[in-house]
């Protein structure tokens, strides 16, 4: 069962960094510190993801072999696989199936929840000023070319989305909103 125990820790981890990186913004405004953990959060995430669906699948694949027709093959050497794989001989039951569903879906929305500006939480004015203007520095120190321009394809600093259409000068995130100008860059907030 080292696979569940591997989901459970990275499922915890995801929700518990995700609730540190809406401290860390909604009563800091620290947007450095806050892009270091929501590193953290999408990696905790996505391997509590992969481990929770995995096991969820395999145990599928077990019990289909236990029930099924003998000529489906495929179901046989998948369960074996994942028999072999992940040293579970067990199937484990449908509430626990249904728990992982459950952590992956609430990790997935908090996650979700903690990436976007026009929903993000601060506990004043001074804070959300201090939180975005670091946020717009680091976009116009590190995703700007020598020519202090953006370039065609950046990601967003809050949500890590892709923008494609960024002008020269400026660019609205369509995931989360974050808009940058570099022309009115302190009165913009
Ligand atoms: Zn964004």
């Amino acid at each position: 069962m080292v696979l569940y125990y591997v989901f459970i820790i990275f499922v915890v981890g995801s929700i518990i960094s995700s609730i540190a990186q809406f401290m860390v913004r909604g009563f800091v405004g620290n947007f450095t510190l806050s892009l270091k953990i929501r590193f953290v959060s999408a990696v905790t995430l996505f391997i509590a993801s992969c481990s929770g669906l995995l096991l969820v699948f395999g145990n599928l694949l077990l019990m289909l072999s236990k029930w099924s027709d003998p000529t489906l093959e495929v179901i046989y050497t998948g369960s074996d696989l994942f028999v072999t794989l992940t040293n579970n001989t067990k199937v484990i039951t449908d509430k626990t199936c249904v728990m992982i569903t459950v952590l992956i879906l609430i990790s997935s929305f908090v996650n979700y929840y903690v990436k976007q500006t026009e929903l993000a939480f601060f506990k004043d004015e001074t804070t959300k000023r201090t939180f975005y203007t670091k946020a717009r520095m680091f976009a116009k120190e590190y995703m700007t070319n020598e020519f202090g321009n953006f370039g065609p394809e950046i990601y967003c600093p809050i949500c890590s989305c892709m923008i494609r259409d960024a002008a020269p000068h400026r660019f609205k995130c369509p995931n989360c909103g974050f808009d940058v100008s570099l022309d009115a860059f302190e009165s913009d907030i």
